[in-house]
């Protein structure tokens, strides 16, 4: 595959887990790709020299200039205007590093960085499932809950660049503690994270569940995906901890509706796979405690970009601040 003569944007999605490169063209297809683990705990000079090696062996050195631009999106938080990451958690020695300096110093090329969500929600609006809406709301429910939030057509950052954290929406004010320090926020209540913790809980309890033969009886191997799994097969205790994430995620998203009263509202993430055991009782429950004029016309769908928005989203991240 070559790059050609087509206008395009290096795109890099950065994770904790996994370091994605790609080319993607101005209509949001991704030309070229590949995936490489992170190794974080390889430190930060080894990971950015990684991403510098990809994106060389990707464009080639000598062409690296026809490109538009290069996008990151990044664990948040993050400073999106000095384009600096500044300390985020499943990157621990990541600590206001200035990464979009020295991607420009490095390959000669004009840098935009954003908060790994912000820029899945410029992803789903300009190239998925929020295309032509002017109001969008994106949540991610995978390991964290983040998102952003698009109003009349614009990301909003805030005064800091930390709006639309989404995960850390207080939703109990006895619940469990967050990795954030707060009580009951959404995240530690229906993150992909708190959703295996408190299955291992029920399981530690002595509850009779499917999931104890999945994973052989080694609770440690509990993950969101299988409860994912054995609750669309029908396990009572799998689908009664889905129900109540999705409760939770329900009356989150209650909250945005009233507040943002957006056209759409996008669930991503891997807990998203959980289909309609997720996006039914959503639907019902924001139906039945949102504000009529928020619900008026309101659509709650899943991500139309899967896996990609990260690096589709960085692209439109990118040709979002070129226009401006
Ligand atoms: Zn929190």
């Amino acid at each position: 595959m070559q790059v050609g003569k087509e206008k395009f944007i290096i795109a890099i999605d950065l994770g904790g887990t996994n370091l994605r490169v790609a080319t993607v063209s101005f209509g949001g297809r991704i030309m070229q790709r590949v995936s490489i683990p992170t190794r974080a705990m390889d430190g930060v000079d080894a990971v950015i020299k990684r991403m510098t090696d990809k994106v060389i062996e990707m464009v080639g050195a000598d062409k690296i200039r026809q490109a538009a631009a290069l996008a990151v999106g990044a664990p948040g938080p993050t400073d999106p205007w000095a384009g600096v990451i500044i300390s985020p958690p499943n990157l621990p020695q990541w600590v206001r590093v200035p990464l979009k300096q020295i991607l420009e110093d490095r390959l000669q090329i004009k840098t935009f960085l954003g908060n790994d969500a912000n820029v899945a929600a410029l992803g789903e609006h300009r190239f998925g499932a929020g295309k032509g809406t002017k109001h969008m709301i994106y949540m991610t429910v995978s390991t964290g809950i983040g998102g952003g939030i698009i109003v009349d057509g614009k990301l909003l950052l805030g005064k800091n660049g930390g709006a639309g954290e989404i995960g850390h929406m207080t939703i109990d004010k006895d619940g469990p503690l967050c990795a954030c320090g707060n009580i009951g926020c959404l995240e530690a209540i229906a993150s992909g994270t708190a959703i295996a913790t408190q299955t291992i809980r029920c399981l530690r309890s002595g509850e009779r569940s499917s999931i104890r033969d999945e994973v052989g009886g080694d609770l440690s191997r509990v993950t969101a995906q299988v409860v994912v799994e054995e609750a669309m097969k029908g396990d009572q205790l799998a689908m009664e901890i889905m129900h109540d994430a999705a409760t939770a995620i329900g009356i989150g998203v209650v909250n945005l509706v009233n507040l943002f009263d957006p056209e759409k509202v996008i669930i991503g993430g891997g807990v998203s796979n959980a289909g309609p055991l997720l996006f039914d009782p959503v639907r019902r429950i924001v139906k039945d405690r949102a504000m009529d004029i928020a619900w008026q016309g309101l659509e709650i769908v899943p991500t139309a970009l899967g896996d990609d928005v990260g690096l589709v989203g960085a692209a439109a991240l990118a040709l979002a601040e070129l226009r401006a």
